[in-house]
């Protein structure tokens, strides 16, 4: 890699890790040059988001607890009239990828600055990427109008993650990381920062399914999205992301857990093309060989290994495949549409890689 030479470009954003630094939320709003901001997240942390409204007190401006998943353009239009209402000069995202997606959103259609405090392990607060979804068609932005200014990462809030989404977003982290260990356009601090993702995460997700409120898992977890997050925000993915999105975009199936399903394979496959990043993956994991090792793990930490079990049809398969090859992009392995649907076949009935 140093041979080639390489060109590295990061983001100006903030970060603010540890137990309890959620405490330095009313600092960090007013050290944005903010006096109003508008909390978003899930219905479902609605709670959470109330406690943040007090302890911010007058520089709360409103909650916004709407967003939904993969961030349809309605829920975007509502929140946009609750946001012109408040008043707010600034918004907090407090969740998960849902919940910043909703805030990247409204970002991008004012230009206000963002503070993140994710609970979940996907990464989005890291990225200067939205992807939305309209009439049922996703499709994804970049702009450096996305990207939030700030990130407060406090471990004390992730505690009560519930166990599924603890390991599906953490193997969502995980497949930022295995992409990212082989991308084009890496760079040796992106995957020093891959490969200390995918150990800490091999060792953290194990542990946070025997015991989830076990602190230092936590923070080891949470100190991986971080890195992860950061690769995917920086270098471009590959065939596994672009699975991943058809899969969501067009049939609906689930997030993470779809990464969840599709990684151990997609990592078997480029095995071929990049041996010694997914060697250098799979010994970070403690095993021989990434796809394996990354299959076992999903199996150990309890999550969905098949695309049968999300819901996906069999004879949908065809046309996923179809739609994946649609437009090119790079992968470290060229493939083509009977390739893929070979790894889809093998992801359906949720094989063990060979
Ligand atoms: P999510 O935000 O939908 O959260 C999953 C569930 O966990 C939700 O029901 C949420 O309410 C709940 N939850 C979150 N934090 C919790 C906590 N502390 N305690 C209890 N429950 C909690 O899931 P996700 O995997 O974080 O995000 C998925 C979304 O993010 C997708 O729409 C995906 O496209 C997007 N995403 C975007 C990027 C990007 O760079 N743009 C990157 C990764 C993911």
């Amino acid at each position: 890699m140093l041979a080639g030479g390489f060109r590295y470009e990061t983001h100006p954003q903030r970060i603010v890790f540890g137990a309890g630094k959620i405490e330095t939320l009313p600092t960090e709003v007013a050290g944005l040059g903010a006096k109003r901001a508008l909390i978003i997240s899930t219905p479902g942390q609605q709670g959470t988001a109330e406690d943040l409204a007090r302890r911010l007190g007058r520089s709360a401006a409103g909650i916004c607890a709407e967003a939904r998943m993969h961030t349809p353009v309605e829920v975007t239009d509502r929140a946009m009239a609750v946001l012109t209402k408040s008043h707010a000069d600034c918004l907090v995202a407090f969740g998960g990828g849902t919940a910043i997606g909703l805030s990247k959103a409204l970002a991008l259609r004012t230009g206000l600055p963002q503070i993140v405090i994710p609970t979940t392990y996907a990464g989005s607060e890291m990225t200067p990427i939205l992807g939305q979804t309209e009439n049922g068609v996703k499709t994804t932005i970049r702009s450096a109008q996305i990207l939030p200014r700030l990130i407060i990462y406090d471990v004390d809030l992730t505690l009560a993650l519930p166990s599924s989404v603890t390991a599906t977003s953490g193997m969502n982290a995980m497949a930022h990381a295995i992409e990212g260990l082989y991308a084009r356009d890496r760079n040796p601090v992106t995957s020093l920062m891959a490969l200390d993702a995918i150990r800490s995460l091999g060792e953290a997700l194990p542990t946070l399914h025997r015991n989830g409120s076990d602190r230092n898992a936590r923070l080891q977890a949470q100190y991986a999205a971080w890195l992860a997050g950061h690769v995917l925000g920086t270098v471009g993915m590959a065939l596994h992301h672009k699975l991943c999105h058809t899969l969501g975009g067009s049939f609906d199936l689930p997030h993470a857990e779809t990464h969840t399903v599709i990684l151990p394979h997609v990592a078997a496959f480029n095995a071929a093309g990049d041996p010694a990043a997914l060697a250098a993956a799979a010994a970070a994991l403690r095993g021989e060989h990434a796809g394996q090792a990354l299959y076992d793990l999903a199996v150990e930490i309890g999550t969905a290994t098949s695309l049968k079990t999300l819901g996906m049809q069999e004879a949908d398969l065809d046309r996923a495949a179809e739609l994946a090859v649609q437009k090119p992009y790079w992968n470290p392995r060229p493939f083509d549409r009977t390739k893929i649907r070979e790894i889809l076949g093998q992801a359906f009935e949720g094989m063990r890689p060979a």
